[in-house]
């Protein structure tokens, strides 16, 4: 197993912070896996491609990187049941997914990051989640040394949320996953950007709209230093809804369910004044409110600084706590915005 010493990650996250690990694991084994575990003795951070991570002391913890790789197809009559290791790279199994007549994914193209972590937030864009095509998930349990399965429900799948960030956080290792993919193509058009004049319409069709809209609308990490959306959307009560609407009838929402409304974090940040915000190397996307950008490579810690300023003018202006959906690591591990804060 490749294990280096004090690694520098500003390349494996992209976010691009500085931060530096006093040992990098990358397992390529289940066997190599249990080595780091035993070697790390529980206290690291599981580190997939660092798409939805934020280092904030210059001081990282121990890093696992599971790069169990490859992928096996079983083929029913009418579905195939794709295995995919945990080391794969998302946005390449769309690729391979659409060029194989393998329907589901193609609106989550271009999501950045692994196999391996898409289910921990349940990844989700144009009208599709990966909860609705996931069969199961092969959970490396540290207490058992051994691997599970759990379906789909138990995976208690919700939006950007999945038991892997709660219950079940740091005690074991996704090492793969199973999708329960179509072989014949139904198009989910539902997002209103996804409408086509085509005749045959197809999956590749849908993929390369998804691409085109995501290369015009998102900054682009390699460019501009970011981790997608920083906050979740905020789901709040009718009653908050109703309230909210009467004075501010042109904002945007969603109905969840007859309780529940579902807002669009950027819009709150952009109408709390604080869009093209930018401040010592760091700001807010001047086109979307919701991508915080590392403009001059800087610590995280700056990040946190902007995440909790725009977090309290949102609470001032509009009363709704913000959530991160990006996931903050400390030198000690996992940690969260309010306990850095205290
Ligand atoms: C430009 C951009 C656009 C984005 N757009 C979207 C979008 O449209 N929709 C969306 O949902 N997300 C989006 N994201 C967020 C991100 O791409 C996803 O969250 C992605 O799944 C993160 O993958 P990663 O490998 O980079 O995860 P990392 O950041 O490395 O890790 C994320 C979390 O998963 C855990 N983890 C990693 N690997 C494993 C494993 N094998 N087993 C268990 N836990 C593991 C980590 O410990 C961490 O808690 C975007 C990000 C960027 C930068």
């Amino acid at each position: 197993m490749q294990i280096q010493q004090s690694f520098n990650l500003s390349h494996h996250n992209t976010f691009k912070v500085p931060a530096i690990c006093p040992q990098y694991f990358e397992p390529s084994t289940l066997e190599e896996l249990k080595e780091a575990y035993q070697s790390c003795k529980g206290n690291f951070y599981l580190l997939g491609e660092g798409s939805n991570t934020l280092f904030i002391d210059n001081q990282a913890p121990l890093i696992i990187r599971p790069k169990l790789m490859g992928k096996s197809i079983n083929m029913e009559k009418n579905a195939v049941f794709l295995t995919v290791n945990c080391g794969e790279n998302w946005h390449e199994l769309v690729q391979y997914c659409v060029a194989n007549n393998y329907y589901g994914i193609e609106n989550l193209a271009l999501i950045p990051g692994s196999v391996g972590a898409a289910p921990v937030q349940n990844i989700g864009a144009y009208g599709v989640e990966l909860s609705d095509v996931i069969q199961s998930v092969s959970w490396f349990d540290f207490s058992q040394q051994q691997v599970i399965e759990l379906d789909n429900r138990a995976c208690e799948f919700g939006y950007r949320d999945s038991i892997f960030k709660q219950s079940l956080q740091g005690k074991g290792v996704i090492v793969s996953v199973t999708l329960k993919l179509a072989r014949e193509f139904q198009p989910k058009l539902s997002y209103k950007g996804l409408s086509f004049e085509q005749k045959k319409l197809t999956a590749k069709h849908v993929m390369e709209r998804v691409i085109s809209i995501r290369e015009s609308k998102l900054p682009d990490p390699k460019k501009l230093p970011n981790a997608g959306s920083f906050f979740k959307n905020p789901i709040i009560s009718s009653e908050v809804y109703h309230t909210l609407i009467a004075t501010y009838p042109d904002m945007p929402a969603y109905k969840v369910t007859e309780q529940t409304y579902k807002l669009a974090a950027g819009w709150l940040i952009e109408h709390a004044g604080l869009k093209g915000y930018r401040e010592r190397g760091v700001g807010v996307h001047q086109n979307q409110a919701l991508v915080l950008v590392n403009f001059e490579h800087v610590k995280g810690m700056r990040i946190v600084e902007l995440a909790t300023l725009i977090m309290e003018k949102v609470q001032e202006k509009f009363g709704i706590l913000l959530a991160p959906e990006v996931r903050i690591v400390d030198r000690r591990g996992l940690t969260s915005i309010s306990e850095i804060m205290v």
